[in-house]
This record gives C-alpha cells, structure tokens and sequence, in this order.
C-alpha cells in the first residue's frame, strides 16, 4: 500500500468539505510548517464557490495541537504509552485472534466511518468480514437507516430518488419534513431550494420547531409558505389527513398507481375509518391548514419530498417514510425530475459507506450477504468465504458487550457521543475486553481504547466520497501533516496483511482499491478515477460510459416487481411520552456551526467562537411556568441521565417541548435521550424523550469548556 498522497503538490488541490452531505468542493494547501488553509474553488461542481461556516473554518482542525502523532497503548496502570506501529499492530492482532479463538469471530464488532473515504470502508468492511463476521456498520445506523430501509424496500434504492439540480429546475412544490437543510445543509438550501423559491415554488415545512430553513426563504407571509408546526412523533396521523384529503378530493394520478405501483388497496383500508379531525387535534395543527398543504402538494406539476432525522430517529421510523412515499406514490410524484422522496444525508460520505457495504446484512452495492448467489460473485473477486448470516448493527453490538461482544474496531466513529443513552454506552464500553481506536484526535471513545492508532485526516490523503445526491467525487489530499500518522487504508492493509497472511490485503493507493471495488460493486461499475474527473458521476453508473442518472425510476422501479410499494400505516406514538415526572418532550437536532459528536467541529477556533457550549431552547409559556429566564442556566433532566445547559427562551419551539443538540460532551443531549430502536432498521429515537427541567444551576459552574480557541 503506498503511504503517500498521490497528490503531494505545491499549489493547491480540489477536494470535498469533510463536514456534511452537500458535497461541496473546496481547494486547501499546505505550507512548509504543515499549516493547511482553505481556498475557495470557485467553479467546483456542487457548489459554485460557495461555502457555509463550516466548509470555511474545515482546515482549523487538521494541524490542531490534539491531533495524535504516534501509536498508544494503555498499560497495567491504565496510562497511554507510545509504542511502534510494529508493536501497536502485534498487540491489535494478537487480541483479535485471541478474542476469536475464545469466542468465535462474533466475539468482535466493527465501525466503519462516515466521515472516511469510499476506499476506507470497503476495506474495514471487507476486513470484518475476512475475519469472520458480517458485524459492521457506521453511524448511517444513527441518521437515515430507517429512511434507507424504507426507501430500499418500496422503491429500489436506498438514497436521494433526485438530484439537487433537477429539484432546482422543476419543483413547484417543497414539501420538507423533519428537516432543516437551512441550518444542516446549507449550501444546499441557499444554492438550490432557495433558488427554486425565489422563482416561485411553494414551501411547506412540517417540523415541530421554526428553524433557519423556516426563515430562510423569506416568503413567510406569503401563500407561498406553510409550516405545519406539529407535536413530535405525530407525522404519521399527520401525513395520514393528507393521504385521507387526497383521497377523498380524487387527486390521485390514477394511471400512475395502475401501472407502477401495488398496495393501494392496503392504504385505502387503513384509512377507512381514520378520523381527520381527531388526528389533527393530536398533531396539534388545524386540520384546514393540513387539507390546505395537502391541496398544494396535490395540486403541484411536481412536487418534492424532502426527509431528514426528524423522521427517521424515531421507533416509527421505518413507517414515517413509508407514508411519505405513499404520498409520492399516489400522486405521481416519481421517476421524474423536481419530484421523489429525497433524503438530506448529513457526513460528507454517510452514503457512500453505506453504498460500499459498511453495513451489517449487504455487501458493496446494497448486495443481500444472506443471497448465496451474490456471495459466491463477491467470494469469487475476495477469494475468502464471506459469512452468510446477516451481523449485528453498531448499537446491537453496543448492546451485546459483555455478553456476545468482547472486542470492538473502532474506525473514526465516536459511539460515547454517537449512541443514546451515554451514561449506560460508558458503562458497557468500560466492560469491554479490549478496543482499538483509529482516528485523529483522542475522541471520547477513545479514553476507553486499549491501542488507539493515529489515522491522517481528510485533507492529507485521496479517495472517494458520495454526496447526498449520489454524486461520487474525488478527494485529494496535501500529504501528511504529521510523519507518524498513517492513513485509514494503509493501516487496514498492515492489520488486514498480519491476520490473514502477506498479500492477502495488498492495495497500490485508493485508486486500486475503487477498481476492485467497482467489480463487487455495479452500482459503481462505470466509474474510474479519471471518469470521475473533477466533475463525479450520479451512481448507479453500470458500465463504462454511462453518464449516471440524475433521477431515479424513470423507467420503473427497482424492487423485486419492478412496482413501488404503498402500504398504509398506523400511529406509533414516542415509547416515552410526557407524564407527571417527565411532563414535557425533548427532541434534538444539530446546528449550523458544529458536526455531530463535534470531534472536529469543537477544535476550530471560528466554530466555537460563534457557538461555545450547548443550550436549550424553551417556548415562553414553559419559561414562565418554570420560572426560567432567556439565558439562564438550568438542568435539564429524564430518566437516563441529566445535563447542565443555558435556556434560550423563544417562540421558535412548540410550548411543552424542549430542543437541544448532540454536539458537546460535557452537557450532550445524548446522555438524556431514549435507546429504543425502531424494529426493522434499528434506529435509536433520539427525536423523543420525557424530560422535566430543575432551575437550581450556578452559571459559573457548568459551562462547557471548547476544545480550544
Ligand atoms: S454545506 Fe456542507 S459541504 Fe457545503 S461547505 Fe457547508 S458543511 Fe461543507
């Protein structure tokens, strides 16, 4: 494997912003001190030049003071010591054995990483697998995998169904539920779906909180805009009135359903005897203004869904996007441009992990592992027996440790912040008989590692990405900011060799890592470094010289019928709902200026100047009721655990709820929210929690430190 970047140059090199899905192009260089800086690349395809705060300040985390330089090994006492690679690679391979030979290779689970390249997690995946189980999977788990499994299995594929660009051009209507591409992808918003507004296309957002993308758009007083502010976890009855409005006012595009769909019966049978205005008073929302957004979405020439965690993070999530495809379906709005059922994916390559098999039951291009047929046309290029029974999803394995799991592989992710619940992962992880942590900073996860490798970051190396509209584009990197540091691949390669035998995980670079991966994968088939260009191709691109498809299902769709699937769905209220204890709702949500578990996001100096610390947001009437003033520190509490946060007191949340973000360890809004899954995708419902809110806090003793400034 070479070590190097292959682009090790002066001038500056094109590549991908490593924070969300968007996939914005930016240009970075490196000066002799290792320094790396931003440059815009203005005619980059996806974004024109443009970049949001977080794409600008991306370079402040790479040479930061925390990065790790050299290879760590816990000893007796419980401190790191530096060691070889040669000795960090004997102590991981000897555990992974020993783990294997006293529990079988199910003793062990895998973490791929959505921030890291194509290239990186078909080899981690392949790697769990030549080991011996099919247990991997990356925090794809966390956002959209009930948005993949419901996508998947009704329509063919699980990703966006249209491309930004075609929404741009042809919407007329936006219908944007549990959402916020104003503040999450916000390049998207401003560049695309703003644009399509500003030339006249109809907007209505179904969220219980008002955000950026509420605001963004400037047409709140028009009859251009709705936001349908319901109660969490009530889209179902929600989109069940407009389903039952559409129904009733015969605006289903009947040849449509005839001829490309099946279920409908099913659906017209659910709703039978649903009661509109019942539900409506459930969602809390006028029951005209959702028949109105449903005459508008009905009545568009295209109309577009737009889909985020809102809908998915929750035990119903699987069935949340099911009744939004529903919608889709019955109206004809599929299989063509400005339409479909388009989810905003959040890290920079969470869809490509997932298209390259970094998931527990498929191979590389969503390839069924349990279809012996398509193990034995993988087996045939891998030359090992792949597993055939499906693995466990991350938050499974979380679960399993101490009882089936004994040793986790942790690639770039960060579970203590990522999973729910984090007081309990922290006590399972301390269980652990041993765990190896590759990534570039000492993450919370990693102050349980027993060998933590450093990894190089995004900006030092080359691979593949695909954003959220399945473009897969090249990234380049600058090389190595620290000589000790290895790449993801180059380490997978080193372990992978010293498991199996020399040879065995040989690979020239990233690129002839791709080649092998587009003869497994044919989603990918198409594609070559030199196709993808700076431009990157749409997948599914199946040989070469398609020009990959902007839209999906033009042409039918591909589940097993060739048909979409409508099935009609019930309510699911939240597992956790408001009591005497735990009267109000907590939902969370990210925010414009940091990412996720905030590993990087936290050591940029701009990120954490605008937004420091975490906070909660509170409606007026709760405030008063609890006698909090805007600013004020207060804690807030549920069954799992509690925080110490600064209320911000405003109209933007529904009274009886209460938001928060993900993002800081010390007051993360994970050591609250429930570990329930959804049965089928195994989403956590991190969107609703009971909790309740103490007003007891000195402001002096709780605010978050940043990781630096
Ligand atoms: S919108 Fe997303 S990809 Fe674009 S600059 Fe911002 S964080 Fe980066």
């Amino acid at each position: 494997m070479s070590s190097e970047s292959s682009d090790e140059s002066d001038g500056p090199v094109k590549t991908i912003c490593p924070y969300c899905g968007v996939g914005c192009g930016i240009q970075i260089t490196k000066d002799d001190e290792g320094e790396v800086s931003f440059r815009p690349w203005g005619d980059a395809p996806v974004n024109e030049g443009s970049i949001c705060i977080k794409g600008g300040a991306a370079t402040q985390s790479v040479n930061h003071e925390d990065r790790l330089t050299e290879p760590l090994i816990r000893d007796d006492d419980g401190e790191l010591q530096e060691v070889s690679w040669d000795e960090a690679y004997e102590y991981v391979v000897d555990n992974m054995e020993r783990i294997r030979e006293e529990h079988s290779a199910q003793g062990m689970g895998f973490y791929g990483c959505s921030k890291a390249m194509n290239e990186d997690n078909y080899l981690i995946q392949k790697l769990a697998r030549r080991y011996g189980t099919n247990s991997i999977d990356t925090c794809t788990r966390m956002c959209h995998s009930s948005t993949v499994y419901a996508l998947k299995n009704s329509l063919g594929e699980g990703a966006m169904t249209n491309s930004m660009e075609d929404l741009e051009e042809s919407a007329d209507v936006f219908w944007i539920q549990g959402a916020n591409p104003g503040e999450q992808h916000p390049i998207a918003n401003s560049q695309y779906f703003r644009q399509a507004v500003l030339e006249g296309a109809t907007v209505i957002q179904v969220d219980p909180h008002a955000n950026k993308t509420t605001r963004s758009f400037e047409i709140d007083e028009t009859d251009r805009h709705m936001h349908l502010q319901l109660e969490p976890g009530t889209d179902i009855p929600l989109l069940n009135i407009v389903l039952k409005t559409i129904l009733e006012n015969d605006w289903v595009d009947e040849e449509f359903i005839a001829e490309r769909t099946e279920g409908f019966e099913h659906l017209k049978e659910t709703l039978e005897d649903f009661d509109k205005e019942e539900a409506a008073e459930e969602c809390g929302v006028p029951l005209e203004d959702i028949e109105l957004a449903a005459e508008k979405y009905a009545m568009a020439n295209n109309a577009a869904i737009f889909t985020g965690m809102g809908m998915s993070q929750h035990t119903c999530g699987v069935d949340n996007v099911q009744n939004e495809i529903n919608l889709a379906l019955i109206t004809g709005n599929l299989g063509r441009p400005g339409t479909g059922v388009n989810p905003l994916r959040g890290q920079n390559n969470v869809q490509g992990a997932s298209d390259v098999g970094a998931m527990p039951n498929v191979l590389p291009g969503y390839r069924d592992v349990s279809d012996p047929e398509v193990r034995a046309d993988v087996e045939e290029v891998w030359d090992f027996e792949i597993p055939e029974t499906p693995g466990l999803t991350n938050v499974e394995v979380s679960h399993e440790i101490g009882d089936t799991i004994h040793g986790l592989y942790i690639m770039g992710e960060n579970p203590v912040m990522s999973e729910p619940d984090t007081n309990q992962v922290e006590k399972r992880l301390e269980e652990l008989d041993f765990m190896v942590v590759q990534d570039i900073y000492e993450t919370e996860t990693a102050e349980y590692a027993d060998v933590i490798l450093p990894a190089t970051s995004w900006a030092e190396r080359d691979g593949t990405v695909v954003n959220t509209d399945r473009r897969t584009q090249r990234m380049r990197g600058v090389g190595k900011v620290h000589p000790n540091t290895k790449h993801d691949q180059e380490i997978l390669c080193d372990i992978g060799n010293r498991l199996f035998g020399d040879g065995t995980f040989d690979f020239d670079g990233p690129e002839e890592v791709f080649e092998e991966l587009r003869q497994v994968a044919p989603i990918f088939h198409g594609m070559t470094y030199d196709r993808l260009g700076e431009e990157g191709v749409h997948w599914p691109c199946y040989e070469p010289g398609d020009e990959g498809d902007d839209y999906l299902y033009g042409d039918g769709f591909t589940t097993e019928s060739g048909l979409g699937q409508i099935e009609g769905v019930k309510h699911q209220p939240p597992k956790e709902t408001p009591d005497e204890d735990y009267p109000l709702i907590l939902t969370t949500g990210r925010i414009i200026e940091h990412y996720n578990t905030g590993t990087m996001s936290r050591r940029s100096a701009t990120l954490n100047r605008v937004e420091p610390e975490n906070f909660v947001d509170i409606h007026p009437n709760d405030a008063e009721t609890y006698g909090v003033e805007d600013g004020e520190y207060i804690t807030l509490k549920s069954r799992r655990g509690e925080i110490e946060v600064e209320a911000r007191v405003t109209e933007d949340i529904k009274e009886g709820t209460v938001w928060t973000t993900p993002h800081f360890p010390e007051s993360g809004g994970n050591r609250l929210t429930n570990d329930v899954l959804d049965e089928r995708a195994k989403i956590p419902e991190f969107k609703a929690a009971a909790a309740e809110i103490e007003v007891t806090v000195d402001t002096d003793a709780n605010a978050d430190a940043p990781a630096d400034d």
